[in-house]
């Protein structure tokens, strides 16, 4: 699984076409921030599904195996996969579901499995050898998880030869406010959730570590303790919403930024069209750029025809026409000095302005999860 990001040969020129932009100065200063919330007893367990966000899972992770980090969350067996062949150490644990016929996966690059229901945890022990496993509680997210209701089901799962059980959790679903209503939710799934501990412990079960804050869990919740905060979203700077960025209790830096090349500069006369479709007439003569970034890199297509800017010598240049799969092409008429070869950000600071990533989502109607996740691995991620 040779990502873009790891190839070393001479093909390689990390900012010849579009690129991501990590700062490693605000990461670590994220790290730092949840550090000084972090319960007493508990250590960050960072989530690098979907490449991280979006931000490129092998660079993060190995940021953060050099600040000390040793334990991580990926989605998928294939994403524990290749953070181990690029030299990630530590735990690894899947969240997900992994099939059957990749169990030897998780022998072979000791990563950790989430059991998720009798059935499943029966499977993984019929596979005959031994897995570390975590299980995990539907305390009432009703999406993965054994209920708490089925606790000889549990039992049973402690039983199973071949599982090596080192942790277990659950997940809050309600944990973005303190409102009473979600506050008393969060508080219905914490008694939940320890009580199946008191259980196993009654039982003469040892639990590992236990597990239940995500972002907004250790940003609302922290008193709810564990061994490990799965922290996703807020590593990277960013929340849901940026509303919420005020009231937290830590100050987050976001630590992405998106550039790209300026591969031509044009001139079109009034009344002239730009892009699929005819969706951009020049009312007058104009001066545009074509940058070397579209749609299929992740760039939202909800920036067309003008809803959206990117930033040129400091300045903001409306989008116009479509945003293309491969290109995109921007207004420059008011910005002097542009020049092939030179940058556009498509998020992040250039001089005075600045997109976000909020501005982004709020185009879509999503969340920045999802608009940073839609970077395609033909981006490259360089650490600055
Ligand atoms: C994705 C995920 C997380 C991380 O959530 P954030 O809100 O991004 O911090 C934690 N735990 C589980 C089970 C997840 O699926």
């Amino acid at each position: 699984m040779n990502k873009t990001n790891n190839i070393k040969d001479k093909s390689f020129f990390p900012k010849g076409r579009s690129w991501i932009e990590i700062d490693k100065g605000r990461l670590k200063k994220n790290i730092a921030e949840f550090e000084r919330i972090l319960p007493k007893g508990c250590q960050l367990m960072p989530v690098v599904k979907a490449n991280a966000y979006g931000h490129g899972a092998v660079s993060i992770a190995n940021e953060l195996n050099r600040l000390g980090i040793k334990s991580f969350c990926v989605a998928t067996v294939q994403e524990g996969v290749e953070l181990r062949k690029n030299g990630i150490c530590g735990d690894i644990l899947v969240l997900g579901y992994t099939h059957s016929k990749l169990f030897y996966l998780l022998c072979e690059y000791h990563l950790i499995q989430t059991v998720f229901d009798h059935a499943y945890a029966e499977l993984l022990n019929a596979y005959g050898k031994k897995i570390e496993v975590h299980l995990k509680i539907d305390t009432g997210m009703h999406r993965l998880g054994i209920c708490p209701e089925a606790i000889n089901e549990i039992f049973d799962i402690y039983i199973m030869k071949n599982l090596i059980i080192t942790g277990i959790y659950t997940h809050l679903c309600a944990a973005e406010t303190l409102s009473e209503k979600d506050a008393a939710y969060t508080k219905k799934q914490e008694i939940l959730f320890y009580e199946v501990i008191s259980e196993l412990i009654k039982r003469g079960h040892a639990c590992g570590s236990k597990h239940i804050l995500a972002s907004y869990g250790l940003l609302n919740y922290p008193d709810l303790g564990g061994e490990y905060a799965r922290v996703g979203i807020a590593l990277y700077g960013l929340l849901s919403e940026k509303d919420h960025v005020k009231d937290c209790p830590v100050s987050l830096s976001p630590v992405l930024s998106l550039k790209t090349r300026i591969v031509q500069v044009r001139n079109i006369y009034a009344g002239e069209s730009v892009g699929y479709g005819l969706l951009y007439t020049a009312d007058s003569d104009k001066t545009i750029a074509v940058l070397a970034v579209g749609y299929a890199d992740g760039v939202p297509r909800a920036l067309s025809c003008g809803k959206g800017n990117v930033l040129i010598n400091g300045k903001q240049a409306p989008v116009i026409g479509r945003v293309c799969m491969d290109q995109m092409m921007v207004d420059i008429t008011d910005i002097p000095n542009v020049r092939v070869g030179g940058v556009a950000t498509v998020i992040g600071r250039d001089g005075e302005e600045e997109i976000t990533v909020y501005q982004l989502a709020e185009l879509c109607g999503t969340n920045p999860h999802e608009v940073c996740c839609h970077f395609s691995e033909r981006l490259e991620r360089i650490l600055v």
